[in-house]
């Protein structure tokens, strides 16, 4: 049965996002929003337009401040760790999708503290647990022993698995979760399932509402997110994952609310973006997206080239992965596992944390982040 909506979903009825990204606007529009000190999402979709396309200097620039004022000069460093690429689902845009024949790995518990080993010797104390959803392999059990393992080694410990209920939740933050990502990967609910063709996560109640139980169970740091490429309109889905972030800043003032739009990249799927986002649009998206929401943050992969992260640091990212592997075992053993996709951004965490401190940002790799009480 499919589960019903949540209060993000029923407030993002209301909101007609297609008729905002599609409107007509000006470059006065442009200099009205700009100019005020508290945007709504009609701002934003002035933003996010043809006619913000042709001003993305001065919106970068006015996101470069936002973002200064609010965050400092401090960029937060994390690892993706993959524990497993079996996955039940069909998603048609994934390489772990469950009709590829793929090379499929699931870590054992020793295997997952060997790679947050490595990781943590190349100074991340920060690691983000991802895995294909999987019941009985990545079952909460198999969490909730890894946390635990973890938990002495690894600070700050998120997930990014499937969708739990509110139980599951409250057993993984007792055992020391403190953060939860959920990507809704495109917020049109035809599109969504024309991509999310089997499986759990093709329910999209369900994964919208995951996020408010994550909260209402005491995580700390929750992460929504929107696939750039997925949907035809780029721009619709910018506005509904800026008004899902502007609801959880709202409704989880204690907690930390992290935004992420990665563009799609090539994975065994064969997938090819429905439209693409081109650097311009993808600069624009995120610097519209910083001055619509000041206080989340906004992260960012290394499935983006190094050119373009390095100056998405000066505009409005506050969180970055850095030498990542998207295959299960990958950091100890690479080749061994299909990746997820390929990513783009090649060099080691080191390099990536010289970058930082030679534009003058100081590389945050524990859980000191200047601005969370
Ligand atoms: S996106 Fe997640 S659920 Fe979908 S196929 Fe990939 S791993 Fe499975």
């Amino acid at each position: 049965m499919a589960a019903p909506k949540g209060r993000f979903a029923r407030y993002l009825d209301t909101v007609d996002v297609t008729a905002l990204s599609t409107r007509d606007y000006t470059d006065a529009d442009v200099t009205a929003a700009l100019g005020r000190e508290n945007r709504d999402l009609a701002d934003l979709a002035v933003l996010l337009s043809p006619a913000g396309t042709a001003r993305i200097e001065d919106i970068a620039q006015a996101a470069r401040a936002t973002t200064l004022r609010r965050f400092g000069r401090a960029v937060r460093l994390y690892a993706p760790l993959y524990v497993s690429n079996a996955c039940l689902s069909s998603c048609t845009y994934c390489g772990f999708a469950k009709d590829l024949a793929i090379s499929r790995r699931t870590l054992t518990v020793d295997e997952v503290e060997q790679e947050a080993g490595l990781l943590t010797g190349r100074g991340f104390r920060h690691l983000l647990l991802v895995a294909g959803e999987h019941r009985v392999e990545v079952s909460q059990d198999y969490l909730v022993e890894i946390i635990e393992r973890l938990r002495p080694l690894v600070p700050s410990l998120s997930i990014e698995t499937q969708t739990w209920s509110d139980d599951t939740y409250q057993r993984l933050v007792a055992a020391g979760l403190e953060g939860v990502v959920h990507y809704q990967e495109t917020y049109d609910r035809t599109r969504y399932g024309e991509t999310h063709t089997a499986g759990w996560k093709r329910d999209y109640d369900r994964r919208l509402n995951s996020t408010e139980l994550a909260g209402e169970a005491g995580v700390r740091r929750l992460g929504v997110g929107a696939l750039l490429g997925l949907a035809a309109d780029w721009r619709a889905d910018v506005l509904s994952v800026a008004a899902h972030a502007a609801f959880l800043v709202k409704n989880f003032w204690r907690t930390e609310v992290t935004v992420s739009l990665p563009r799609i990249k090539p994975s065994m799927s064969g997938y090819q973006p429905l439209v693409p986002v081109s650097d311009a649009q993808y600069v624009q998206a995120l610097s519209a997206l910083r001055l619509f929401e000041p206080e989340a943050g906004i992260v960012l992969s290394t499935r983006e080239p190094a050119a373009l992260r390095d100056g998405l640091v000066r505009i409005a990212v506050t969180t970055m992965s850095a030498g990542s592997s998207t295959e299960p075992g990958g950091y100890s053993a690479p080749g061994v596992a299909t990746e997820q996709f390929s990513i783009s951004d090649e060099r080691s965490p080191a390099e990536v944390a010289a970058m930082l401190e030679k534009a003058g940002y100081e590389p945050v790799w524990k859980d000191a982040f200047p601005l969370v009480g």
